[in-house]
């Protein structure tokens, strides 16, 4: 069933599966099928399940990790395996994984009978404040990320931080980029505050998902559709996005993941925002210096960079065939819909390759 609500309710810890609980009991599914990857089956599963309490049939529906396999042939497959299990309207999918199974899932349940309803438990610490919350679904086309998708709420969104024990540090970290970006897009006190931080560790973590989730909701509730606000969500995406494919296609370069793609997209795209936007140069050192320290850089030939450009051209937030890019004029002040010439593109790839 099609959710069109503003915002589908996130709920955390424990309460989480109260409200999960009460759910079921109150809105009995025919069937849950709770799908996860090869990596969510064996570290998130049973601690999962030992939670969950319903009269309703479970069935597991697993695809294999990686954003690779977020694509139709995978959507195909947990379309044949619901129809297989004899899933009806009334059934529902639980997506218990990363923003791959999220974003998957989310479409998967969304097409299936022209839609049931579903619910994100995410696992990663990017699926926690960004890829489970606010509705998009899809998957990618090829190499291009994201191009076949809808907008449909989950019915409810569900964190456990206990998840995170078992991901890897450099998932963590990719994570950690998207709650850089909402510190920059909206809050300079929030931006601060992770950068002074050292080390992550889960009590600031819980606090920290909490906030970035409060950010992008309200942004996602007063924008829905993404006309306006919501488009700041982007920022460091646009390239961020292009990297990502480049990277993926490109198997003799070491392999980037999306969070790490974006951290390099920002740093790009701050640089840019000092040239079009007047960003205090000040700041676009500390950004810099901060994203560096935290990811270090990627090497970009000056082939890469060209095909780079190129690939931006299939960003699906162009319209009417223009790159739109989103830039600050300081940190929490974005500007959407910005034009961006090549050679100043060109330039942001030189300071960051100096700096
Ligand atoms: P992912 O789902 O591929 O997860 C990363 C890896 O961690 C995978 O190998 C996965 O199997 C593994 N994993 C997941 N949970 C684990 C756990 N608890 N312990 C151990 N391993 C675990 O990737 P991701 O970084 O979560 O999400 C990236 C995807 O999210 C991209 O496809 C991106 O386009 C999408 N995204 C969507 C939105 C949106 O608004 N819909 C926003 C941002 C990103």
């Amino acid at each position: 069933m099609a959710n069109t609500s503003p915002g589908a309710p996130v709920f955390y810890g424990q309460d989480a599966y109260d409200n999960l609980n009460v759910y079921l009991t109150e809105n009995k599914a025919s069937q849950i099928f709770i799908l996860v990857d090869s990596n969510t089956h064996n570290y998130c599963l049973s601690a999962f399940m030992s939670k969950l309490h319903t009269d309703s049939p479970i069935e597991v529906i697993e695809i294999e990790a990686g954003e690779e396999n977020k694509n139709l042939d995978t959507c195909n497959q947990v379309w044949n395996a619901l129809s297989e299990l004899g899933a009806d309207r009334k059934s529902m999918i639980l997506n218990l994984g990363g923003g791959v199974v999220t974003d998957l899932g989310g479409f998967v349940a969304s097409c299936f009978k022209r839609g049931i309803s579903y619910i994100n438990i995410p696992t990663t610490l990017l699926a926690m404040v960004d890829a489970s919350v606010g509705g998009k679904t899809g998957v990618d086309l090829g190499n291009l990320k994201n191009q076949i998708g809808v907008i449909n709420n989950s019915q409810m969104v569900l964190i456990d931080s206990a998840f995170l024990n078992s991901l890897p540090a450099n998932e963590m970290r990719s994570g950690l980029a998207e709650i850089l970006k909402h510190g920059l897009i909206s809050d300079e006190g929030y931006w601060n505050k992770l950068i002074a931080l050292a080390d992550l560790n889960l009590e600031d973590l819980d606090e920290i998902i909490e906030e970035s989730v409060k950010i992008k909701a309200d942004i996602v509730a007063q924008d829905p559709e993404e006309k306006n606000l919501r488009k700041t969500l982007n920022y460091g995406h646009t390239l961020g996005h292009a990297i990502e494919s480049y990277f993926l296609t490109h198997t003799t370069k070491k392999s980037l993941l999306h969070g790490e793609a974006v951290a390099a997209g920002m740093v790009l795209a701050t640089y840019i925002s000092s040239t079009l936007k007047g960003f205090p140069q000040e700041k676009l050192k500390q950004v810099t210096s901060s994203i560096l320290n935290m990811y270090g850089k990627i090497e970009f030939s000056q082939g890469d960079i060209q095909e780079i450009i190129e690939l931006m051209k299939y960003d699906k937030k162009n319209e009417y065939g223009k790159i739109n890019f989103v830039l600050l004029e300081d940190i929490a002040k974005p500007h959407i819909d910005c034009l961006v010439p090549n050679e100043v593109i060109f330039d942001a790839f030189i300071f960051y390759r100096k700096f």
